[in-house]
């Protein structure tokens, strides 16, 4: 018996199980390498994200996110943990973030306390096209952000016509999000904060809102767009609440929320009082009720 939250997103998981089918990387090869030749441009003045560090990633210069012009991976998989409709995908884990979460659920990867492996971007292709069983490339950290030249190099290489998800914090640039136009065919992001103030003490973050909201609707113009949600502790009000307007205001049932329960505190949380302990049951049952209310597409 499926859950009747999972039956409700049916449709849209069609749509995108449709577009698995038949991915939208259609760009052919002149356009592809005009986008690499835009993306490299922004690397000598690294403006990928929203930092817009400048630094010359091309000499090896590092911004906030530590990423110079290597491509390092902490790990790659089939993962089968992602959404339903999602798996088996075959994830890439880069190193480094864009973010400073204070309570990173994958700090050893995304704060650069581990060794990455370095590859070519024929080296990446060519592991890709061994799992084009999969339903999917999901390229992921950490954050795929600061890799975004790399990952288009990348697809040149690639033979499979796999599909692409881009899982991320979405704390991309304008030009970058004009890059991964046509690229991506399944937008996976990571909505944290329903305010700027939250973010800034969190996460490092500035401007976070605008960002954010542009970003979400210029993906959901792009392709499908699945949105990732994890219920902090103590942040249901500030947080969770206001994202969930801003789904049912933009998207309504047509983007699928995952509304996540599985916070632990990790990392830098034990200085954050707040946000010191698990989720409690009824602070999810809020989260909940709040996204069945407002008549949101979601999965928990
Ligand atoms: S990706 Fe962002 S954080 Fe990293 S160097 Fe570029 S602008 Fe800075």
């Amino acid at each position: 018996m499926l859950n009747p939250q999972i039956r409700k997103a049916l449709p849209v998981y069609d749509k995108i199980l449709d577009q698995e089918k038949k991915p939208r990387f259609k760009l052919n090869k002149k356009l592809l390498d005009e986008k690499i030749k835009k993306a490299y441009k922004l690397l000598a003045k690294c403006e990928l994200c929203e930092h817009k560090c400048k630094v010359n990633r091309l000499k090896g210069k590092l911004g906030v996110c530590g990423v110079g012009n290597k491509i390092d991976v902490s790990s790659y998989f089939v993962h089968m943990g992602e959404e339903p409709f999602l798996v088996p995908s075959f994830t890439i884990f880069f190193m480094n973030c864009t973010f400073k979460c204070q309570f990173c659920q994958n700090w050893t990867i995304s704060q650069g306390f581990e060794i990455g492996h370095t590859f070519t971007e024929e080296e990446l292709a060519e592991i890709i096209d061994r799992y084009k069983h999969c339903r999917n490339v999901n390229f992921v950290g950490g954050e795929p952000t600061p890799y975004l030249p790399f990952i288009l190099k990348t697809l040149t290489f690639v033979k499979s016509n796999i599909p692409v998800v881009w899982n991320s914090n979405f704390y991309m640039s304008e030009k970058s999000m004009d890059l991964l136009k046509d690229v991506v065919d399944v937008y996976l992001s990571d909505f944290k904060y329903g305010n700027d103030e939250c973010a800034k003490r969190l996460s490092k973050i500035d401007n976070y809102m605008d960002v954010i909201m542009r970003n979400h609707l210029l993906a959901f113009k792009d392709a499908e767009l699945v949105i990732r949600h994890l219920v902090l502790p103590n942040h249901v009000e500030c947080c969770t609440k206001p994202i969930l307007e801003f789904i049912a205001e933009n998207f309504k049932d047509k983007a699928v929320l995952n509304l996540m329960d599985q916070y632990r505190p990790e990392f830098k949380a034990k200085y954050y009082p707040e946000i010191n302990r698990g989720l409690k049951r009824e602070e999810f049952e809020e989260a909940e009720g709040y996204a069945e209310k407002l008549g949101l597409n979601f999965i928990t």
